[in-house]
Parts: structure tokens; sequence; C-alpha cells
């Protein structure tokens, strides 16, 4: 009988007896060893390795349950990430893990051990520097996004691809995790750092003109299929080193507007910013490091999409002023994505690192109050802002 005619968990074990049977990636009698080295709340990840070459493979799994709550989720998630990294990676090269296998039945998609590279979260918070993260990852998310919209697809095919990347259980996270939750907490899953309930209930769940702005954003994200987007941009899903980077777990793709991409980056650049500023501020390089690296990811993907249009949109109508309007309503949307994306990384309870790692201080309350204000200046004025350009100093004295 074929073990894996139907899903089952892999453990460190059994991993090996199918990387055997399922992958033509060892030698049949290479020496294999597996471990597991997932850290996420989501799936389980293994990585199998020869020990006689060190040659090795990752594979991840997704299972019926989540592996953090223990509730259930769609396991479909784990083959649109397949097929987006595959896509992925014809589109923008090596900055995804190369897809070796994929199999539909066990949800394990095998893929190219990149722990060569790290995680850009962590290495930030460690102090790291990377000059050219800015200029790789705007080039990556033009490339990967812009080339799936209809103004480079044909339509026909454009909503195909819609059809087969519907993610019905992730976006719903998205949709209460960041769109809903923070300003109305109705499923009680809020966390707050005491000493910040007060605040959050004046600037984000009373605030009725927020909630209109934080409504469009909403709306936009469930209705406007853009591009096919990555879906979870966090830092902690960028790895890299001096050589480059790579950008791994798409499973939250889907077709929506770009600029919830480009948000993501820029917001968890922010919170590493203010957690630097108020916690570390003797690491002055670093602190310098990502305000320019802010800047440059917003205006570098600005010129990267801006080159791109202009060498693959051929439609009369999209020439002229269209493409300036496209580009401005892209950039507003970054803006914005990027202002929910850092309050919901504050009060929501899926935190990041830079606030988790934080005991309760004065200092602690400062940093979330810095992000939050900020953040709420990117959402309210992201036309004006998009009109002019990011520049930090003009947010200066909204985020104190
Ligand atoms: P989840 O969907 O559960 O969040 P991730 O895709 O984020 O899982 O992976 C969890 C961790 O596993 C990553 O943070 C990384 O450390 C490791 N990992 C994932 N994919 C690879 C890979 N291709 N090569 C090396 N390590 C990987
Ligand atoms: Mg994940």
């Amino acid at each position: 009988m074929d073990r894996y005619a139907q899903h089952f968990l892999l453990d460190t074990r059994s991993i090996i007896d199918y990387c055997r049977k399922r992958l033509d990636f060892f030698s049949p009698d290479a020496p294999l060893q597996a471990m597991e080295i997932g850290d996420g709340n989501i799936n389980y990840v293994f990585k199998v390795i020869d020990k006689n070459t060190g040659r090795s493979l990752v594979i991840k799994q997704a299972d019926k349950l989540l592996r953090s709550s223990g509730r259930p989720l769609d396991l479909y998630r784990n083959k649109i990430e397949a097929d987006v990294l595959r896509l992925q990676g014809e589109l923008a090269g090596d900055m995804v893990p190369r897809v070796y296998h994929y199999d539909e039945v066990m949800y394990a998609l095998a893929m190219e051990d990149i722990s060569s590279y790290k995680n850009l979260r962590k290495e930030i918070l460690a102090g790291k520097v990377f000059p050219d993260f800015a200029g790789d990852i705007a080039s990556f998310m033009a490339a990967a996004l812009f080339p799936t919209t209809d103004l480079v697809l044909h339509r026909h095919e454009k909503k195909r691809r819609v059809g087969a990347c519907i993610n019905i259980e992730l976006c719903d996270i998205s949709e209460d995790l960041v769109f809903t939750e923070p300003y109305y907490d109705y499923k009680g899953r809020n966390v707050l750092t005491p000493g910040n309930e007060e605040f959050v209930r004046e600037f984000l769940y009373e605030d009725k003109r927020l909630h209109a702005q934080v409504g469009c954003l909403r709306e936009r994200f469930m209705n406007y299929a853009q591009a096919l987007l990555h879906g979870d941009l966090h830092s902690g899903s960028v790895f890299i080193n001096e050589t480059g980077l790579k950008v791994i777990d798409p499973e939250f793709a889907f077709y929506g507007p770009m600029g919830y991409d480009v948000g993501n980056v820029i917001g968890n650049l922010f919170i590493a910013l203010f957690r630097k500023e108020i916690m570390e501020p003797s690491e002055t390089e670093c602190i310098g490091w990502i305000q320019g690296a802010i800047e440059d990811v917003y205006s570098c993907f600005e010129s990267r999409l801006s080159d791109l249009y202009d060498e693959r949109v051929d439609f009369p109508l999209y020439q002229g002023d269209f493409k300036k309007e496209y580009i401005r309503s892209v950039m507003e949307d970054s803006l914005g994505y990027a202002g929910t994306e850092m309050i919901r990384r504050t009060v929501g309870d899926a935190k990041v690192a830079e606030l988790t790692t934080l005991p309760v201080s004065a200092k602690k309350v400062q940093v979330e109050r810095r992000i939050i204000k900020t953040a709420i200046a990117l959402i309210k004025r992201r036309r004006n802002i998009a009109g002019e350009g990011l520049l930090l100093q003009d947010l200066e004295g909204v985020a104190r």
C-alpha cells in the first residue's frame, strides 16, 4: 500500500522515508538526517540533509490544524504557496526558494534550503544593516506584482488566475486581524500593553474618521483584484545575507491591491525603527539605515514600477495621465496598508518580536504610541503624502 496516498502529518522519521520514496533529490543510499526547523505558527517545516555531501532541502507541510492553536485551516493554502513560489521564481528569478516538488496529496512542498540567508526581522533587531535591501525588495515586488495585473496579462488569463487563487480562509484571517479587530475588538482578541488601554480606546476604537479610512482600505483589500500578492510580506518572510535576499512563505497569496505588499514591508520597517530609536538610541548606524530604507523602498518601488510600466503596457487608453493616476493610487495604498500593518502588529494578537521582546515599561508604551500615531498619519494623509513622496521628516511632528 502507498503510505502517501492520503494526507498525514510527517515527522522527522517518516520524512526521511518520504524523501526516499517520493523525491529523486538524494541518491538512494545517502545517509539522511531530518530536523524540524519551523518557528512559525501555522505549518511544519523540516530540513533534510545528506550527511555525506551536505546537500539539503526543506519540506514545508500543511496540516489540517494550525501548529499553534490547533484550530482547523484549509490545506489548499499549501498548493497556493507552491504555485506562487513557482510563478515568483519565473518572474523574479532567484529571489524565492526554488520549488523541487509539490505533493498535492500530502500537502508537502519540497524546496531549496535557504539556510544561508537569515531572518531579516531578527537581523535588524540584532543591529545589522543591509545596504542593498531596499533596492532588492523593491525590484522583487515590482517584478513579481506588476506582470500579474491585467495591464500586462490578457484579461481572460488574468481572470482564470484570480479564480485559481481565491484564498478564502487566509484572507479571512487578514480581514479580521488586520482590518477589523484593531478598531473593533469584536472577538476580544486584542492584547494591549498595560498603560495603553485608554490611548487605544481614544485613538483606535473611537476615531470615526479613522474607521472610515480603514473601511476604505479593508474594502479595497477584499475587492480590488489588481495583482497576485505575496499577502504576508513582513520582515520575517524576508531572508537576507550580504549577497542578496530570498522571500518565503506566500501562503496568504491572493489577487489584491499591490500596495498591500509594499505597505507590509514599509510598516514593519517603521516598527523596527521606532523600537530602536526609543530602546537602543545608541545604534545610530542601524537607525540611519532603517530610515533610509523606508524612504528608499517607497521611492525605488515607485520608479521600478514606472519603468516596468513603460516596458510592458501598450494599451492606448493606459498611456499618458492614466499611468500617473495608476501609480499614484498604488503608492497611496502602500502608505495606507503600512499604517494598518503597524497598528495590527501593535494591538492585535499576532505581534512582532520588536514588541514581544520588550517587557512592560513606560518606554514600551512610548514605542507603541509612536507606532500607532505614525500609522494613523499614514492612513489619514496617504493621499497627500503619495503626491509628494514619503519623507520621514514630514512625519516627525505627528509621531511624538
Ligand atoms: P509558517 O507558514 O508556518 O509561518 P514559514 O514559511 O514562515 O512557516 O517557515 C517557518 C520557518 O522555517 C522560517 O522562519 C525559516 O526559519 C524556516 N524556513 C522556511 N522555509 C525555508 C527554506 N526554504 N529554507 C530554509 N529555512 C526555511
Ligand atoms: Mg507563514
